[in-house]
């Protein structure tokens, strides 16, 4: 294909040299003119020299004409290309089959020159003519002031009405209040249910939320499924929080998507002209906080912009970005936890727990940071780092004398979702330091297996063939079910602290506690009890048969230094031992 050569392109597909060089004859003087002599080339040379116009036999060895206009459309680089078949087939039906693979016209052999010349013409026109008003859409769109799909003003005119409502509200000395809005299970939505379902829902969201505010108020899409709405000159901000709420009703009836009942819920933040900001962007930045605390509040919940959240927002960011410095600087270290066994007294294993000291704010827990780590993806780092760092001191405690320590590391979620890099971390972590995999437990929550049950079961399962063992961690406070503790390759479970605690006065709690035992026994699992503090305590369970003991009553988790002098009695463990 010459690049100088600015006439439109057409590729003629023929399996006969006659007809190539008939047509090709033809065209050659208006066009530029390329060949194929079998559907294969055809495809390669149409997604390589994307030509203006495709003439198609359909008589050919291997893949026919009809396949190859089929494969043409399919593919995202060509569908755009016009198809004219052209066959010694003068019959209705293979004209219909060649319409349905998506070919623009027909001609039949032997050719009409004029005509052949004129359909040519007329296809090449009418493309241009697409290609322009393609061009002019996008134009127009970008010019716009309006959300196409859903017809709510855009984030432009958006950005003119909220600027608006503060020189009203200057002028006028009124306060108005800005909504933002996000729906709890769009991308849910668009990835189950099609894109189409998704434009639908939006289509339907935009048509509620308008329904529980005044005309002079605007609701605005942003992009996405980020909605916004002005309430202008309201009152008092009771009337936010009402008309919030309202739109949370709206968006938890259910929709209908593809004849069956979808069930959303959405998050409202909500700032407030003047106090929460005077400029556009201060308004926006702080509804968006809003909204994002009610998100991780839960779902289908409303917040207002306070400084209290501001300060944590920022607070967090601070951390977010000290965190990522840490992981540089080894600022985290971990501390190990006995288990004893409650028959023996005797030490048979530990449970690594990180911490992070941080230079500014002192010694951090993880419930301070995990969920920030999570978030922000550097939970992989740190959780390679934890599993590397344990399993190392655990062989140098091995080779110090005690050599049957279980080592009990904490997974988190985030870890299941990226294939089999989890397997590939425990399997390089054991391979690196020589711990074994029998003396290694990992331990998940119930939360975790809600997700992607089948996924996570296959890596717990490659896992368990190593040898590793599994623990359910937390157990009780979740989601728990039978059924889902037998579907997983689950060896042992930790009963969560907060069932040991009002032990002695709670006698639901004692119930339930033995029910886990007895259970646990008859399906073979092991069980720790974490969160023991006292000695009564301590008897109960003694007295229902728990297997292994955690907490406090023993020992409160200790830095390495101190394990492995607990290790060698120099310091003694709790209890009445
Ligand atoms: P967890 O795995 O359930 O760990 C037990 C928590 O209970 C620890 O809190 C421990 O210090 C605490 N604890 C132990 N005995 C007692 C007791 O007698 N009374 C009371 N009230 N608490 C006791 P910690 O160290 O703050 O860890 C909290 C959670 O953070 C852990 O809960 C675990 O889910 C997570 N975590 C800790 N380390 C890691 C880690 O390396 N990676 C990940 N992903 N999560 C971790
Ligand atoms: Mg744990
Ligand atoms: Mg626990």
């Amino acid at each position: 294909m010459n690049k100088n050569d600015h006439r439109p392109t057409i590729l003629i597909v023929d399996d006969s040299p006659g007809n190539i060089h008939l047509m090709g004859k033809l065209l050659s003087q208006d066009y530029q003119v390329l060949f194929a002599t079998n559907g294969q080339d055809a495809l390669t040379m149409a997604a390589s020299a994307l030509p203006d116009l495709v003439l198609l036999d359909v008589m050919m060895p291997e893949i026919d004409g009809f396949t190859v206009c089929n494969l043409l459309r399919n593919d995202e680089r060509t569908r755009h290309i016009p198809v004219i078949i052209v066959t010694a087939m003068n019959d209705s039906d293979s004209e219909t089959r060649g319409f349905t693979s998506g070919a623009v016209d027909f001609l039949t052999k032997p050719i009409n020159p004029s005509s052949m010349r004129a359909r040519v013409a007329v296809h090449l026109e009418l493309k241009k003519q697409r290609e322009e008003l393609k061009a002019a859409n996008a134009q127009l769109q970008e010019d716009s002031e309006f959300d196409i799909l859903t017809g709510l003003p855009n984030r432009k005119l958006f950005q003119d009405r909220l600027k608006q409502a503060i020189l009203a509200g200057e002028r006028n000395n009124s306060i108005f209040s800005l909504l933002f809005i996000d729906l709890d299970r769009f991308k849910w939505v668009n990835d189950t249910l099609g894109h189409d379902a998704g434009d639908a829902l939006l289509i339907e969201v935009a048509q509620r939320m308008k329904s529980v505010v005044r005309k002079s108020d605007t609701v605005a899409r942003l992009g996405g499924d980020e909605f916004t709405v002005i309430l202008s000159d309201i009152l008092h901000e009771s009337m936010a929080e009402l008309v919030g709420r309202k739109i949370l009703e709206q968006l938890s009836a259910p929709f209908q998507l593809q004849g069956q009942d979808v069930v959303i819920s959405g998050s409202v933040g909500i700032a407030v002209f003047p106090g929460d900001g005077t400029s556009t962007t201060e308004l926006a930045k702080n509804a968006d906080i809003a909204m994002y605390q009610a998100k991780e509040s839960g779902r289908n919940s409303l917040r207002f912009f306070s400084q209290e959240l501001n300060r944590i927002a920022q607070r967090r960011m601070l951390l977010e970005a000290d965190m990522r410095r840490a992981c540089l600087k080894n600022e985290f270290f971990l501390e190990y936890q006995p288990k004893i066994n409650s028959t023996s007294g005797k030490i048979i294993g530990m449970e690594a727990l990180i911490r992070w000291e941080h230079p500014r704010d002192g010694i951090l827990y993880p419930h301070k940071f995990i969920p920030i780590a999570e978030e922000n993806g550097l939970i992989i780092e740190i959780s390679a780092w934890v599993l590397h760092t344990s399993c190392r001191d655990a062989v140098s405690w091995a080779d110090d004398g005690f050599p049957n320590l279980k080592l009990a590391v904490n997974l988190s979620a985030i870890q299941f979702r990226e294939g089999d890099k989890l397997f590939d971390l425990v399997e390089s972590a054991l391979r690196e330091t020589g711990f074994p995999a029998h003396h290694l437990e990992l331990e998940i929550t119930e939360t975790m297996m809600l997700a992607n049950t089948k996924h996570v079961s296959a890596t717990l399962q490659k896992l368990r063939s190593m040898g590793v063992s599994i623990a359910m961690d937390d157990f009780g406070t979740g989601y728990s079910s039978l059924a889902l503790l037998r579907s997983l390759p689950i060896q042992v479970i930790k009963i969560d602290g907060s069932f040991i605690k009002d032990l002695v006065s709670n006698s639901e709690d004692v119930d339930f506690v033995a029910a886990i035992l007895l259970m646990a026994k008859k399906l073979g699992l092991h069980v720790v009890v974490e969160g023991v503090e006292t000695a009564v305590q301590m008897d109960i369970l003694k007295s229902h048969g728990g297997d292994d003991i955690q907490g406090y009553y023993f020992c409160p988790p200790l830095c390495g230094k101190a394990f492995h002098a607990l290790l060698h009695g120099k310091i003694p463990l709790g209890g009445r031992n």
